[in-house]
């Protein structure tokens, strides 16, 4: 094994999130907005995705520098062809120890039972609230409630319980519906993690008085389903952690705007198109798939992934204002090229 890349600011390399497509079944308002990402939508054409060779390739090398969590993302990942084959060979890296999927559920019942027989770990199911009306608006594309339920059904039938449950929340959105979607997992094991409403990209016209804050969403769910905080489950866990007062189980809050983790943020991105980004809010990604495709040695790519990791001085959320934030001069990644 290689030596371990740290950052500018001492931060270790730990965590790799690839995303394998940049296509999606759903068309979340804050993600992929039905009136930009339209029929006529010119998504990446297939030459320009990374191949599952070039992606296992890439992750050796990310492992290599200290790498020991791999995330598959997207897009909705369940729709890249043959994902179980890409898994399967992530799976046998030696030094990926947790291997994990986010997805939007839609797609899990016929998919999961292969994930598993691949060698995924972990999954997490992203569902803003259980109120029909509200996800309908959510997903963009009229879907129901029942069809994400039933893809968390079949998680647990493959044995992937308990899952991860992630839900944004947005003021005036969904926000109304944060306490039922607590109580619908209390006691199921599944742990539901709340998120605030992030910034990234240019295209939903974030603002900050959308913004719920974390202490405000377990607040709301203390008063009904009394809750008090747990240590990180390890050093650098980006969510909070709240267990039921009753031992039924446990909540997770992400407060990505009010309260900002950037000193133990140790995530890497690989988007689709094979560019690296070092922050959910960077500019610009390095790409690594043209001196894939022109013949670079391992040595090389390494060399590469070394510098962009020790040049690395993110720290966009620490230093968030409204202004900053709200100012569309400044361009960003759009979540669905690289998956959160
Ligand atoms: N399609 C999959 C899914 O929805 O789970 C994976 C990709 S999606 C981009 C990953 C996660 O990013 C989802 O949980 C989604 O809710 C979250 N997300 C997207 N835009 C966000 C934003 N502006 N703020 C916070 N989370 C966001
Ligand atoms: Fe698709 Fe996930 Fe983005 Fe929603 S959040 S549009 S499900 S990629
Ligand atoms: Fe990491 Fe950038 Fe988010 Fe800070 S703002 S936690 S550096 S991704």
């Amino acid at each position: 094994m290689m030596n371990a890349a740290t950052d500018t600011l001492g931060r270790p390399l730990r965590d790799l999130r690839i995303s394998v497509t940049d296509r999606c079944n759903f068309r979340c308002p804050y993600c992929m907005p039905a009136e930009v990402f339209g029929e006529n939508y010119t998504f990446l054409p297939r030459a320009e995705i990374l191949t599952f060779e070039e992606i296992v390739r890439l992750t050796r090398l990310f492992v290599g520098l200290g790498v020991r969590k791999a995330r598959i993302t997207g897009g909705e990942p369940l729709l890249r062809r043959e994902l179980q084959a890409l898994i399967r060979r992530l799976a046998a890296i030696d030094g990926v120890e947790d291997l994990t999927l986010t997805t939007n559920g839609y797609l899990l019942p016929r998919a999961v039972g292969g994930l598993r027989e691949a060698g995924l770990h972990r999954i997490t199911v992203s569902l803003d609230s259980l109120d029909e009306d509200v996800f309908k608006l959510l997903n963009g594309r009229g879907y129901q409630v029942a069809q994400v339920l039933e893809g968390i059904r079949a998680a647990e039938a493959a044995g992937f319980a308990p899952l991860k449950i992630n839900a944004v929340v947005q003021r005036g959105v969904n926000d109304h519906t944060v306490v039922d979607l607590a109580r619908h997992f209390h006691g199921t094991g599944h742990i539901v993690r709340f998120i605030e409403y992030m910034d990234v990209g240019n295209r939903n016209g974030w603002r900050l008085d959308q913004v719920v804050p974390a202490a405000e969403i377990v607040q709301r769910i203390h008063e009904e389903m009394p809750v008090a905080a747990v240590a990180p489950n390890y050093p650098g866990e980006v969510a909070r952690r709240f267990r039921y007062l009753d031992g039924s189980g446990e909540i997770g809050v992400i407060a990505s705007v009010t309260q900002p983790f950037c000193g133990d943020c140790t995530r890497a991105r690989l988007s689709t198109d094979g560019k690296v980004y070092t922050c959910l809010f960077a500019g610009t990604g390095v790409d690594l798939r043209g001196p894939l495709r022109s013949g670079a040695s391992d040595g090389e790519l390494l060399a590469t992934v070394t510098e962009i990791w020790e040049g690395r001085e993110d720290r966009y959320s620490e230093l968030r204002t409204a202004e900053t934030a709200e100012m569309p001069s400044f361009s960003k990644v759009e979540m669905y090229q690289i998956g959160g």
